[in-house]
């Protein structure tokens, strides 16, 4: 659903956010800040600054839902403020759009400059579940683990996901500690115990639930669209020798408990209505999706079209002050199963969801180099090596390493807009 605040015209007398790469009016995604010397409250980015909701729900200046919404927002983490659903999140944003529009009178009583602000995860979050609905990642990494059945006979029917550890979700900028586990070194036949050898990245979208549902009553897929409060970028970082030799036959446990981050902005469905697609296309051999994961409105634009880039910058890269390395460029599109499709089905047993909970998406792939989502994709399981510009190579994360992900709504004729960056340093024991 497009609206004024959706229009490329729009320009904010927060002169910073004019053209900002991330954060312009048209964005408008919430996070929780803390300013220096303050508590924590909900803020929105503008520009290269922050709105303080903590302000604005005092000031007097909001009424109806958009104020009870503010002032939800306005709370140590954003709970309460997704479960509230669509309705007074659209009222919300409509106001925050007029207050922040050139021709408004400027409040800057109510910003505080980003870089004075710490950012904290922007929910508690009671549970996390990572979907498997990269096609193309589930195909490649099929082939390396199972040459001659890449695909599992269930993966075009049932959206496949484990369920993850929601308590060693971090923050953007948080380090990375390389786990410690067992792996079956190649050729062995007895374990060993120590250091991650081949410890990866995963690209996902991060899916952040909002008005939940009761045990025992499903959302159905209709309806599914609007349990969802928002997106961001999710680092699912997988031990690849912990979890070859862990996984069967109940799926990933140690290899990616240990640590996931999240970017630190709720980009809403609202901001990202210009953004929307067709769900992927099905090849003429794959089966229907069964009714309760069917919804004419969901196939047609249930799908989201954002650009989605890894970089690399290893410690020597950094210490010689040379630019990241663009290690894939790729697309959201390329996921088989939307975010609706997930929701039905997480729910259609009878399973709970809260506001706060949050879904990885599965690791995006495209179908060309360029766009795979992990090295375990990249190297072909670490046999092909990526030539760095500082002269080094990589198969897996080193120490030091820094990998960033960013993502981007780019369409003609609107505005782009970005998530900001999900960022961590690996480091060693
Ligand atoms: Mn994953």
């Amino acid at each position: 659903m497009m609206d004024a605040t959706h229009s490329p015209q729009l320009r904010s007398w927060v002169a910073s956010a004019n053209g900002h790469p991330d954060f312009p009016i048209q964005n408008l995604p919430f996070g929780i800040i803390q300013p220096r010397g303050e508590t924590r409250r909900g803020g929105v980015a503008i520009g290269d600054e922050v709105l303080d909701l903590a302000r604005l729900s005092a000031s007097g200046l909001l009424a109806g839902d958009a104020q009870m919404a503010c002032a939800l927002a306005a709370q140590t983490t954003l709970n309460a403020f997704l479960g509230l659903g669509p309705k007074p999140r659209r009222a919300l944003r409509a106001a925050l759009s007029d207050l922040l529009k050139e021709g408004a009178q400027p409040r800057h009583g109510l910003l505080h400059a980003a870089k004075d602000c710490r950012l904290h995860l922007p929910a508690k979050i009671g549970d996390y579940t990572d979907f498997y609905a990269g096609i193309n990642h589930a195909e490649a990494v099929g082939k390396l683990f199972r040459p001659d059945a890449p695909l599992m006979p269930n993966y075009k029917h049932v959206p496949i996901a484990y369920h993850g550890r929601a308590s060693s979700i971090c923050l953007s900028g948080a380090q990375v500690r390389r786990p410690n586990g067992q792996r079956l070194p190649p050729g062995a036949s007895e374990p060993v115990f120590g250091p991650c050898q081949r410890l990866d990245y995963e690209l996902e979208m991060g899916i952040w639930i909002g008005d939940g549902n009761e045990l025992g009553a499903p959302v159905p897929i209709a309806k599914a669209g609007d349990a969802i409060a928002g997106f961001c970028l999710l680092n699912d970082w997988s031990a690849r020798d912990i979890q070859a030799w862990e996984y069967q036959p109940l799926g990933p446990f140690l290899a990616k408990n240990f640590q996931t981050s999240i970017s630190a902005w709720i980009v809403t469905p609202e901001a990202l209505a210009p953004f929307r697609c067709a769900v992927m296309e099905r090849g003429s051999g794959d089966p229907k999706p069964l009714p309760y994961l069917t919804d004419a409105s969901d196939q047609k634009e249930g799908g989201l079209a954002l650009q989605l880039e890894v970089l690399i910058a290893t410690e020597q890269m950094r210490a010689k002050n040379m630019a990241p390395h663009r290690l894939s460029l790729g697309s959201s599109k390329d996921l088989y199963w939307t975010p609706a499709q997930m929701v039905a089905h997480h729910t259609v047993g009878g399973c709970n969801l809260s506001p706060g909970d949050i879904f990885g998406s599965g690791t995006i792939s495209g179908k060309t180099r360029e766009a795979l989502g992990s090295l375990l994709e990249i190297t072909e399981g670490g046999k092909s090596p990526v030539q760095l510009p500082s002269g080094e190579t990589r198969t897996f994360l080193q120490d030091g390493d820094e990998i960033v992900f960013r993502a981007r709504g780019v369409k003609e004729g609107c505005a782009p807009i970005g998530f900001g960056e999900c960022r961590g340093v690996v480091v060693g024991h």
